[in-house]
Formats: C-alpha cells, sequence, structure tokens
C-alpha cells in the first residue's frame, strides 16, 4: 500500500509525542527531526520537507500549543494542517467550457507513465458527468498505443478517433476537433506520444499539437512510483509545454509517496486525480484533506462513504431495512449484500479505508489483516445461495435435508457447509426479531452515518 512505511514512521512518532502528559519545546523539536528524516525516506523533495517542519514547528511551539491540555493532538493537528497546505488545500476539477462548446484536453507524460489507460478513465467520468466525450489517438510512434485507446474507449462506450500513424500528430489533433464539432462532442481527449525520457523532439511536438488543437487544459500524467523524477518531470514539462493541472498514477502500488507529497509545492500546480488501479473504474479524484488523513493514519473514512453512496442502490437498502426490520430477509437480500460489497473492493478494501487499528484480526507479513479466510467464508457462501432454486432463496424454511444436499452438490462444498450457513441465518433472523430497536425502530438509535 502507497505511504506504508511513511505513514508507519509518522505514527510512531505522534503515540510518542501524544502519550507525554507535558510537552517542551525540546519535546516537539526532537519529533519533528523524526518527521524530518520519514519524510526524506519517503522522498519528498528536501526543500518541501525543510520548509514545511520549519512551518509546523513555528505554530507548534507556541505557549498556546504547549500549555494546552492535549499538546501532542494540538502537534498532530499542525502537522495534518500543514500537510493539506501543502497538497493544495482544495479540490481542483479539471476546468471545463460550457457544454455548447468544445473543450480540448490533451495529455501528456513519459512512456508508460499511464496516458492512455488515464484519457480513457476520464473519458468515462466525463461519460457519467453527462459530457460527450471524444478520445484521440495522436501517439503515432506506438503502433499498440492505437489499439489500446481503442480496446479502452470501446470498454468506455466512449468513440475513439484515428487516422493511423502516417499522419502528423497536430493534423490528426485539428481533424478530431472538426469531428467532435461535428457529431456534437464536447470534450475532446488527445492522447500523445511519451518517450522514455524528456526529449526536444517530443515537447516541440506537444506544444504544436496544442497549438494546432486550441488546447484548453494540458493534463500531464505522471507515475508515482518514480518518487522525485515524477517531480522533476512534472517541472520541465511545465517549463517547455505548460501543465495545467497533474494526474498521478499507480498509487496503489507501494509508492513511498514522496511525488504525491512534492509535486504541489515544486510546480504550483494542483493534484487532479489519482490513479488507483489498472482497471478503468480506477480513478479517483484528490482530495488533499483525505490524503493526509490516510498518511497520518486517521483513515479515509469520507471516501468510504463516498465509494458506499455510489455502489449502494437507496431504493435497495430501504427495501432490505424493512425486511430487516420485520424479520423477513431472505437469501437473495444476503445474496445481494454480498455483492454490495464485492463492488466496493471487498472486505480489504473497506478495511484499509478505516482508521485506526484493527484490533482482533490476524494481520499478514505487511501488516494488514488477513482476510484470505474471510473471503474464501463468503466465495463459500455465495455459491452455496447461487445453487438453491428461486424458491428455496425466498423461503428458506423448504430447505430439508435432501434439498441441502443437493445445494452442497451443485456448490461443491461439505453438507456441514450448508449447515453452518442455515444456521447463522436462522440466527441472525432470530436476532433481527429481538433487536427491533436496533434497526431504527420505535426507541432505537439510528445507524452511525
Ligand atoms: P502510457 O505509455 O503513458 O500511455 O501508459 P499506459 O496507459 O499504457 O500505462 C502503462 C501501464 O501502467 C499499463 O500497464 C497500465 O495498466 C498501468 N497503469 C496505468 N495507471 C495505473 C494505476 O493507476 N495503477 C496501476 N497499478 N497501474 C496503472
Amino acid at each position: 500500500m502507497a505511504f506504508e512505511s511513511l505513514a508507519d514512521k509518522l505514527q510512531n512518532v505522534f503515540r510518542n509525542l501524544r502519550g507525554k502528559g507535558r510537552l517542551t519545546e525540546a519535546d516537539v523539536k526532537a519529533a519533528l527531526k523524526e518527521v524530518k528524516m520519514a519524510l526524506l525516506e519517503a522522498d519528498v523533495n528536501f526543500k518541501v520537507v525543510k520548509q514545511f517542519v520549519s512551518s509546523v514547528q513555528e505554530r507548534a511551539v507556541g505557549q498556546d500549543v504547549l500549555n494546552s491540555l492535549t499538546p501532542g493532538q494540538m502537534v498532530v493537528k499542525i502537522v495534518n494542517e500543514e500537510m493539506v497546505k501543502l497538497m493544495g488545500s482544495e479540490t481542483t476539477e479539471i476546468a471545463l467550457k460550457p457544454a455548447g462548446e468544445l473543450t480540448v484536453l490533451m495529455m501528456v507524460g513519459l512512456q508508460g507513465a499511464g496516458k492512455t489507460t488515464t484519457a480513457a478513465k476520464i473519458a468515462g467520468k466525463l461519460k457519467a458527468a453527462g459530457r460527450k466525450p471524444l478520445l484521440a489517438a495522436c501517439d503515432i510512434y506506438r503502433p499498440a498505443a492505437i489499439k489500446q485507446l481503442q480496446v479502452n474507449g470501446e470498454k468506455q462506450g466512449v468513440e475513439v478517433f484515428s487516422m493511423g500513424e502516417n499522419h502528423k500528430p497536430a493534423d490528426i489533433a485539428k481533424a478530431a476537433m472538426a469531428h467532435a464539432r461535428k457529431n456534437g462532442q464536447n470534450v475532446l481527449i488527445l492522447d500523445t506520444a511519451g518517450r522514455l525520457q524528456i526529449d526536444e523532439a517530443m515537447m516541440d511536438e506537444l506544444v504544436e499539437v496544442r497549438e494546432a488543437a486550441e488546447v484548453s487544459q494540458t493534463i500531464l500524467v505522471v507515475d508515482a512510483m518514480t518518487g522525485q523524477e515524477a517531480v522533476n518531470v512534472s517541472r520541465t514539462f511545465d517549463e517547455k509545454v505548460g501543465v495545467d493541472g497533474v494526474i498521478l498514477t499507480k498509487l496503489d502500488g507501494d509508492t513511498r509517496g514522496g511525488a504525491a507529497l512534492s509535486i504541489r509545492a515544486v510546480t504550483g500546480k494542483p493534484i487532479l486525480y489519482v490513479g488507483m488501479g489498472e482497471k478503468l473504474s480506477d480513478l479517483e479524484q484528490f482530495y488533499p484533506d483525505r490524503m493526509a488523513s490516510r498518511i497520518l493514519g486517521m483513515g479515509d473514512v469520507m471516501s468510504l462513504i463516498e465509494k458506499a453512496q455510489a455502489n449502494v442502490d437507496e431504493q435497495k437498502a430501504r427495501e432490505l431495512e424493512q425486511k430487516l426490520k420485520k424479520a423477513q430477509f431472505d437469501f437473495n437480500d444476503y445474496l445481494d449484500q454480498m455483492q454490495q460489497m464485492k463492488k466496493m473492493g471487498g472486505l480489504g478494501e473497506i478495511l484499509k479505508m478505516l482508521p485506526g487499528n484493527m484490533g482482533g484480526m490476524n494481520l499478514n507479513k505487511k501488516g494488514m489483516p488477513d482476510l484470505s479466510d474471510s473471503e474464501a467464508q463468503m466465495k463459500k457462501t455465495e455459491a452455496i445461495i447461487q445453487s438453491m432454486t428461486a424458491k428455496e432463496r425466498s423461503n428458506p424454511e423448504l430447505i430439508n435435508p435432501s434439498r441441502k444436499q443437493r445445494i452442497a452438490k451443485g456448490a461443491g462444498v461439505d453438507i456441514a457447509d450448508v449447515n453452518r450457513l442455515m444456521k447463522g441465518f436462522e440466527q441472525s433472523r432470530k436476532m433481527m426479531k429481538q433487536l427491533p430497536g436496533m434497526m431504527g425502530g420505535k426507541g432505537g438509535k439510528k445507524g452511525k452515518f
């Protein structure tokens, strides 16, 4: 997981700070020295670290903080606030023209940074937001790039404009604009060629495309795994081509985090989105405050809530609540719930976003909860329910021993597994009957969210 080592180190420093009842100036300075080391080891730009630590120190050694009731907490709060500031404070959206006009976005970056993938991810987001995007293949040097864009565009249901490899990128971009205007598309996304390293010819070509296609936003895609190099690349692209915003990819890998923490401060350019995986849905808006909370171990509860809201069907949730209240839920509901959870990325994804320790869970080598058992159990349960008939799912009382045998066979499990599921199911139903208050009924408390 990204930031793992940085988060570990910072949380350690803060645990020590919070453990102390009173803090002296020397305590704070010693803690900040450790923060500084942790940031440098995470490959955060040296100047950025220096500035960051001095801002925190200036605010943290004041008498207000040291004499407060919870000085440790106050210092953590200041670090959090400064970290949010470092990453730009506000969430920045890609600037689009009104829907009646054509916005041209140019994706630039080194080869392998994730441009082509990200172009398709963005197209999907724009389409979901009601825009009419068109993708254009201006990378004529890597023949596979055109095909890759076409495959991804198709997956997103977004048209891809291509003229093969025998035209100049600037000409392709111009033709794509004309095509978009003719077909009522209002955002054109240009996928351009990258090189392994910065080179003049590439930069000149990008400037040519930018001018030919009246580009309104140039979006730089950088690989977070490359750390400081990502920061250097951003600076150079900005100097030579001009960059309006940055998308950091591969933040799902174990990047040390330096790029995310330095890019804004060094280049002054906002991070717009972060790539969190290879799938076309793995692109998240960048929230400096949530990222800081993630790094400082406060969990990313807001992201989790949003993810749940995007995936959970409200109507279904209300129906289920009614059924739960009356203890009427059946195996169809059970299956539904498991599928909703899967949509959110499974148990592991959900737990990763929750704050605090995950006490009582087995941890794997990386210190994360070992969910292989629970996930395997979920798969088994799903297989069992899927091998029930529709009638059995909605009337579980029909399931007699001979039906159990058939179900077990169909799911490829032991009959004991079916018995266990039936027993658990009955117990949950009983519990629901006994605890109507818990489900928001009379006198009961509403859920946390
Ligand atoms: P391009 O050369 O800049 O167009 O890069 P591609 O779009 O071809 O991406 C290079 C590789 O990185 C591909 O294997 C992508 O699947 C992968 N990739 C892109 N974005 C992400 C991301 O956010 N996370 C992960 N894990 N892989 C990514």
